[in-house]
């Protein structure tokens, strides 16, 4: 402590151990980032511009959800407007916040849609768009929305959404589920208001019977990308967990996307990125905010990620490969 300043009395930094002082590199704040599962255009204006001005590089924002379509049961035209309404907007949203735009098309598995079968036909000519970088949201998933899809019709028609994957060469983002009732939310950062804006009441009782559902739904969903013939590094596993990780690495190829902006519903921190990419090497992890209108969602929280991970002791390069290199490679 041999620092002296010319302060009327000793201040702080005379007391700290220049050995202790954390050193950053200012590249950090520079990195760019890729979203590889957002609903950004269900946001606001103002939301993606915060995208653009927190480093984000690009996206790719899934059409298909049944929070946005009105009617109750889900028929095809309503998803293929859901489609198209992202289709139409795609190219004014780029002009506006300068990140690179594309859109994943899929058939969610959160609410059934009867007929589902006309959409996958219809997908073939939608994934030839030069603006489709991926299939989804899809993928086996433990309870719906005011409907149950039973198991066997959720593997027809997720395995049929990864034909078409594996046709055009597309990954595929994969959502898994979280708890046997569906959504859990593990702590609510405001009191009781809750952040999702879905009438939970609504969803049905489950229709995968295990203890660990995103294990169990992992499974199946491998399993079925096999069937479909799409290797298994163009599968994308989102809403990873920690727990779910060994799983994963230790038998598969596919990715794990941990969705980083929703700590409140997906129990997901830094930390635990961080914990999985010290064991399981960066290769195969990416990030991602699946942020929605329907969820209270944080924007920042990617790029804050990127932040806490240098500061649990990951190096610049290792969370460049994870939050650029894997996503740009994965979607080139
Ligand atoms: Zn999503």
């Amino acid at each position: 402590m041999d620092r002296r300043y010319p302060s009327a009395r000793p201040i702080d930094p005379e007391f700290v151990d220049d050995e202790d002082r954390p050193e950053f590199p200012p590249e950090l704040t520079n990195l760019p980032w890729v979203d590889v599962h957002n609903h950004a255009h269900t946001l606001s204006w103002n939301d993606r511009e915060r995208f653009a001005l927190s480093g984000c590089h690009a996206m790719v924002m899934m059409a298909a959800g049944y929070y946005w379509t009105p009617y109750r049961p889900v028929e095809p035209s309503d998803v293929r407007y859901l489609w198209d309404d992202a289709l139409n907007r795609l190219d004014q949203i780029e002009r506006s916040h300068i990140f690179d735009a594309k859109l994943g098309i899929g058939v969610h598995t959160g609410v059934r849609v009867e007929g589902w079968e006309e959409l996958v036909d219809l997908m073939d000519d939608y994934c030839a768009l030069e603006e489709v970088a991926v299939v989804g949201e899809t993928g086996i998933t433990s309870t719906q929305h005011v409907e149950r899809w039973d198991l066997d019709g959720q593997r027809e028609v997720v395995r049929r959404q990864l034909e078409v994957a594996s046709a055009y060469d597309l990954p595929a983002i994969l959502h898994t589920p979280s708890d046997p009732s569906g959504i859990d939310i593990p702590f609510r950062a405001r009191g009781t208001v809750p952040g999702y804006e879905l009438d939970l009441d609504l969803q049905q009782s489950p229709v995968l019977d295990a203890d660990d559902v995103k294990r169990a739904a992992v499974e199946i969903d491998v399993e079925l990308a096999d069937e479909a013939g799409l290797d298994q590094d163009r599968v994308v596993l989102s809403h990873a967990s920690r727990e779910v990780a060994p799983f994963v690495m230790d038998h598969t190829d596919c990715h794990l996307s941990f969705t980083v902006s929703y700590p409140w519903l997906h129990d997901v921190t830094p930390r635990d990125v961080a914990a999985v990419i010290e064991e399981y090497g960066p290769e195969r992890v990416l990030l991602e905010t699946d942020s929605a209108g329907v969820l209270r969602n944080d924007i920042f929280a990617l790029k804050r990620t990127l932040f806490e991970l240098y500061r649990l002791g990951l190096d610049l390069d290792t969370i460049r490969t994870v939050a650029f290199e894997n996503p740009m490679e994965l979607l080139s």
